[in-house]
């Protein structure tokens, strides 16, 4: 299941960004915003974060991140910033396994956490595009498929089974 909103607002911002295209050029899709994009050396549990300083937008990636990891992790941290900027200058994710088992975070802020990553794969991984793909695959069995459209779109494996799930094109991951 997806957010129509969300995914209806990803794509609008891919085309007027010019970034509707396999693979999505997340950077490129961040200049289009005026958003400065730079990959830091961050303490090793904090996968990047978000910041408007003075209407001065940033977003820090950890360098020692794969490829993947940290396309995701811009997508995540432009989510924020399209999302939830008006709410608070400054967004610092750590990874996930900490993240959820962080009990001093509101339901609030993970509620933030949970849209965020459901707009960064509308980002990273629009339908059209994947469907578009599909058309040309002749995968034979779901674990193909999800690695050979996770090798095009330049995000993990997982990131892709859980998009094809929530898209519906696969029942389980
Ligand atoms: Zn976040």
């Amino acid at each position: 299941m997806v957010n129509s909103y969300f995914e209806e607002k990803a794509e609008k911002l891919l085309i007027d960004a010019d970034c509707f295209r396999v693979p999505v050029d997340i950077n490129k899709c961040a200049a289009y915003l005026n958003v400065k994009v730079e990959g830091l050396t961050l303490e090793d549990n904090v996968s990047g974060f978000f910041i408007n300083k003075d209407n001065s937008l940033l977003i820090g990636y950890n360098v020692n991140e794969s490829p993947r990891r940290k396309n995701f992790t811009i997508a995540h941290e432009l989510a924020h910033y399209v999302l939830h900027a008006k709410d608070s200058p400054l967004f610092i994710d750590k990874n996930n396994y900490k993240l959820y088992r962080d009990t001093n975070s509101s339901s609030g802020e993970i509620i933030k956490e949970i849209e965020a990553n459901a707009f960064a794969a509308a980002l990273l991984m629009p339908k059209k595009l994947i469907t578009e793909k599909m058309d040309s695959l002749s995968e034979e069995n779901k674990n193909s498929l999800i690695k050979t459209l996770a090798n095009f779109f330049v995000v993990s494996p997982q990131a892709m089974g859980i998009r094809l799930v929530n898209l519906g094109i696969i029942d389980y991951y």
